[in-house]
């Protein structure tokens, strides 16, 4: 019996390179002739004409199938669901706008013949990005492996092939704040990583603004660390500790030298400072608790609109 392997892609509003992929895709399958491929394309509540593609290619391609949301969900509930929905032996996840080269798929499946769970791909290089942007990245990647016991790779990207066993272990987590690059990493399992140089986006523009990266980058540490909680109580034992000397302090000065009305500038930064830093560290405590709330609520990661079964379902009837 020939394996399967299924191409995993989220899609939001990629018109543009769908049809580009998907070729690309195809002809690097016909290469790898000792397996069958599907593709499991995840339309995010798309609001060009992606949808529309995915039928056209669902219609002339039986291995092309697709789940569609009800509105945008955002890449981590499209990567859910696809994986949800993939059947494959072994399944690939990657980007629609060939930033993944799909040519590296073969090395990629000998690799985990070898005996590896997954293989994973990762940037060397961040070419095309703003220096700024790459500055920070490496920031984030520094402080996320101090605070978190989960490795994260820098330059990892979302693309990568696993065994049937490590996703149905993701599968398992069923966290409302999915944060992917941590997740696969705690799952564990062999993993090894290929390395690849930048590639441009074959056409439309990424959907990260600095912002958005921004608040994804503390989502993520929010997600693997409680370090920045530890933080917040341990700067707070020190401050109480520096007030309590400067009370002792003050009085003695008092007692000796008599009380003089001076220092009112220093005393504001004082309060200032202390005034800062219980806001953030409130801000902190609210991240965490914001975070709970979401999860406590139990709501879908996403909800589906259609499939490719009730395109199908439909042809039959007609
Ligand atoms: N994507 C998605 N939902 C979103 C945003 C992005 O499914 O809300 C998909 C997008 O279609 C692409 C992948 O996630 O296949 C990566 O997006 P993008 O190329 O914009 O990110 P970048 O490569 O710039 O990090
Ligand atoms: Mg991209």
């Amino acid at each position: 019996m020939k394996k399967l392997i299924s191409i995993v892609v989220p899609c939001y509003n990629e018109e543009e390179v769908l049809g580009k992929f998907y070729d690309e895709v195809v002809r690097v399958a016909r290469e790898m002739a000792e397996v069958n491929f599907e593709f499991v394309f995840v339309d995010d509540g798309s609001s060009d004409s992606t949808l529309a593609k995915l039928e056209g290619l669902a219609e002339q391609d039986e291995r092309v199938r697709f789940v569609s949301f009800s509105r945008n969900f955002g890449k981590e509930g499209a990567l859910l669901a696809g994986l949800e929905y993939a059947k494959g032996d072994y399944v690939a996840t990657m980007d629609v706008d060939l930033q993944d080269p799909p040519s590296l798929l073969p090395e990629m499946y000998a690799t985990i013949q070898e005996g590896y769970d997954c293989v994973g791909t990762r940037r060397v290089n961040r070419d095309g990005e703003p220096p700024i942007r790459s500055f920070f990245a490496r920031i984030f990647y520094k402080l996320i492996n101090k605070m978190s016991k989960i490795e994260m790779v820098d330059g990892a990207r979302d693309y990568r092939l696993m065994t049937r066993q490590m996703v149905d272990a993701i599968i398992a987590m069923r966290e409302y704040n999915r944060y992917s690059k941590g997740l696969f990493s705690f799952v564990g399992f062999k993993t090894k990583w290929i390395e690849f140089r930048h590639v441009d986006r074959a056409a439309g523009e990424t959907h990260w603004s600095f912002w958005k990266l921004f608040v994804y980058a503390i989502e993520g540490i929010c997600a693997f660390s409680t370090v920045p909680l530890v933080i917040a109580a341990v700067l707070g034992l020190l401050f109480c500790f520096i007030a309590f000397v400067m009370i002792v302090v003050i009085i003695v000065k008092t007692l000796v030298f008599g009380d003089a009305a001076s220092g009112w500038p220093s005393l504001i930064c004082v309060v200032l400072m202390m005034g800062g830093l219980q806001l953030l560290a409130l801000g902190v405590i609210g991240q965490y608790l914001a975070k709970t709330y979401l999860e406590t609520k139990r709501r879908p990661v996403y909800i589906v609109r259609m499939t490719d079964e009730d395109l199908r379902r439909k042809d039959k009837k007609s």
